[in-house]
């Protein structure tokens, strides 16, 4: 398979293995196959891979020590965090000639500045775990994703992810203000700078976010905070066309400003996917509906809750919103999110899905929805399409289930097929084929069928430059 990169990263020999194992001690190596199988497989089994030996170092010197040596010894290297990526960037490829960091053990939080708004942790924190520790400092760290037990910082701003709160707080592009990085030669670049400002030059930081380990590895981070929102007001409300989520959206933003912390959706199949396949979800509104969106409001206590209602009530004047549960405790609360957070997982119950995580100008979303449906039964007649995602962000995650009688391989088998189709409404539309999932394997030879010879042409050179040798994440991303 031309699974990996074209320029050959050697296949390491016992001894060199070894030489890699003494950097961390044996008890942090894995060269067991079975101990080493839930590190290989992406949780929707698109990538099985196949590695000599993982290795879990425990300091930002050991991770500079195993670059030098891969480096001097050709040795391909793929960084992995919580294996929560959906795109195989985290996969080594499957000829087994790539050695995995795993960077779980290096999860200290080595300071949180409450005052500063700033606090530093190293790239295996857990996404829960930061949140945790900003919220005893009395702060917020806003970045939230249906895998934050498992997604670490450093996958989180090595893919740039995004989540449920970017349509106020912006994708974890813009909620890290420095970065410390071990270069492909082992050398570290100590970024961790706790500024707003800070015009010096080309932003190297930026560089190396959503790079996907392919341009260095992220060890720690100096991240953003935010004052905690002293109430949250949370909505699920049932649409009765496709032509009310945009308005809807439109009076949500008019009406709640900054306050407006959330704005997801969801198809009415989907909703029925999760309350079917997933235990102790039920509808939370009587009756079926077309579409649903899940509101947040935040602000200052008495203030959002009052907010929420208020719009509640003009959408439903406007025939809007049909009808909404609002949470009234944070249980409830968090039984809506839960509906819209068992997305992905729901699918599973339904067979095969087909995955495409893109995103238009907001305005233009409705219009993807009818064209994207009509290309999907045309490739496939019967497949059920079941969007979701985050609307205020114009990012879709336009799913496709399976028709009820087809075999999973077969429809699977459509995947390229329907992601070009859908990539060409989404390009003709001014979008993007990856919102917030990344590039890594799956999308790679999309991003250069969909993008520019001159952007191709500008990112293979930033490889080049900053990986020479090319043993970053060796065929992710960008290919050569
Ligand atoms: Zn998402």
């Amino acid at each position: 398979m031309t699974t990996s990169s074209d320029r050959s990263v050697k296949v390491p020999d016992a001894r060199l293995i070894a030489r890699f194992v003494e950097i961390v001690g044996a008890e942090n190596a894995i060269t067991d196959a079975a101990e080493q199988a839930p590190f290989l497989r992406e949780w929707r089994d698109l990538y099985v891979g196949r590695t000599p030996v993982i290795v879990k170092p425990a300091t930002t010197e050991e991770v500079s020590k195993l670059l030098a040596l891969a480096n001097a010894e050709g040795v391909g290297v793929v960084a992995q965090g919580g294996n929560t990526g959906l795109v195989g960037g985290q996969i080594p490829c499957e000829s087994g000639r790539e050695i995995v960091l795993s960077l779980t053990r290096l999860r200290r939080i080595r300071s949180v500045d409450a005052a500063g708004d700033a606090m530093t942790v190293e790239a295996g924190t857990t996404l829960a775990e930061v949140q945790q520790a900003a919220r005893g400092a009395g702060r917020l760290f806003p970045l939230s994703l249906a895998s934050e037990g498992s997604a670490t910082i450093g996958g989180c701003l090595a893919t740039n992810a995004g989540g449920v709160a970017v349509l106020a707080y912006g994708t974890a592009r813009s909620l890290v203000s420095g970065l410390e990085v071990v270069l492909a030669d082992g050398r570290v670049w100590d970024g961790l700078r706790a500024l707003k400002k800070d015009n010096t030059g080309y932003d190297l930081r930026d560089l190396f976010v959503g790079s996907e380990g392919t341009l260095g590895i992220i060890t720690a981070a100096t991240l953003r905070l935010f004052p905690e929102p002293e109430e949250r007001a949370t909505a699920f409300a049932a649409l009765p066309a496709l032509d009310a989520l945009l308005p809807f959206f439109q009076l949500a933003e008019a009406q709640a400003g900054a306050s407006l912390t959330a704005f997801e959706f969801m198809s009415g199949d989907l909703l029925a996917f999760v309350t079917r396949h997933i235990p102790g979800t039920r509808r939370p509104v009587a009756g079926e509906a077309p579409w649903y969106a899940l509101i947040e409001v935040s602000g200052r206590a008495g203030q959002a809750a009052a907010l929420l209602d208020g719009l509640l009530a003009d959408a439903a004047e406007r025939g809007l919103v049909s009808d909404a549960a609002v949470a009234s405790s944070l249980q409830q609360a968090a039984d809506l999110w839960r509906l819209r957070e068992a997305a992905s997982e729901a699918q599973k119950g339904e067979g095969g899905s087909i995955k495409h995580d893109v995103s238009v100008p907001v305005g233009r979303i409705p219009e993807f929805l009818v064209k994207a449906g009509a290309v999907v039964e045309r490739i496939c007649p019967g497949a059920r399409p079941v969007p979701f995602g985050h609307f205020g962000d114009g990012n879709v995650h336009y799913n496709v289930s399976q028709p009820r009688e087809m075999e999973r391989e077969t429809f699977l088998a459509k995947w390229e097929e329907m992601a070009r189709a859908v990539h060409d409404v989404v390009v003709s539309l001014g979008g993007s084929i990856s919102a917030e999932h990344g590039i890594g394997r799956l999308k790679r030879e999309e991003l250069v069928r969909v993008r520019s010879e001159v952007e191709i042409d500008l990112m293979r050179r930033i490889k080049t430059a900053l990986d020479p040798n090319g043993i970053l994440n060796p065929g992710k991303l960008v290919s050569f």
